[in-house]
């Protein structure tokens, strides 16, 4: 392990949620939640790349906007809360728990707060967040169809799934302290039971 994860999935996954769910319905486009969900986490891809710092350039708002340069052309406003789910990442959960290079290349800075991920503050806003997550997924009826009709593409959960076991696979035993732990448990099994679902609709519809 490079160096000792600082803030955990639930949280980036509940904001990136919030935010792109409060850009669609501002914006009037409909958003895929696998993909919501899969951007909330994509930052962190640097855990796995020994090559990167960790929260170095995967964490920089100018390379997200550059990457989001041909969805945006393409897919205009639809691709938005894509990207906002994507830039939450660094300038609110990771900025907030942490230190970013949020202006990479023009600044090699590590910008953010910097609150310990076990302090009550932490815990508060991560629970905060979580929960108003859900209730907005119950309320708009995201939840339903998490498990509702299925395609190919709910399966790119496994991506944010696998977020959320990072610390378990990179610190074992569970270094996640047992204030997180609901989250945790809840994201997991929301995704994996989606994907349960749409692998057994999949299969269902081949015969
Ligand atoms: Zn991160």
């Amino acid at each position: 392990m490079k160096e000792e994860i600082t803030s955990f999935a639930p949280g980036h996954l509940a904001l990136g949620y919030i935010c792109s769910k409060l850009s669609s319905k501002l914006l009037k486009v409909e958003v895929n939640l696998p993909l919501i969900f899969l951007f909330s986490v994509l930052p962190d891809i640097d855990i796995l790349i020994p090559q990167l710092n960790h929260r170095g350039p995967t964490h920089s708002t100018i390379v997200a906007f550059l990457f989001f340069i041909p969805f945006l052309i393409v897919y205009s406003k639809k691709s938005v809360p894509y990207l906002i789910a994507l830039v939450q990442h660094s300038t609110i959960g990771d900025f907030f728990a942490g230190k970013t290079q949020i202006l990479w290349p023009i600044s090699i800075r590590y910008y953010g707060m910097d609150i310990p991920i076990d302090s009550p503050t932490n815990i508060t806003v991560e629970w905060i967040c979580f929960l108003i997550s859900i209730v907005i997924m119950v309320k708009s009826n995201d939840l339903r169809k998490l498990f509702g009709k299925m395609n190919n593409l709910n399966l790119v959960l496994f991506i944010p799934t696998t977020a959320i076991f990072l610390p378990t696979l990179f610190s074992f035993p569970l270094k996640v302290p047992i204030e997180h732990l609901f989250p945790h448990i809840a994201y997991a099994a929301i995704f994996t039971m989606s994907m349960v679902k749409g692998l057994y609709e999949i299969n269902i519809a081949k015969k």
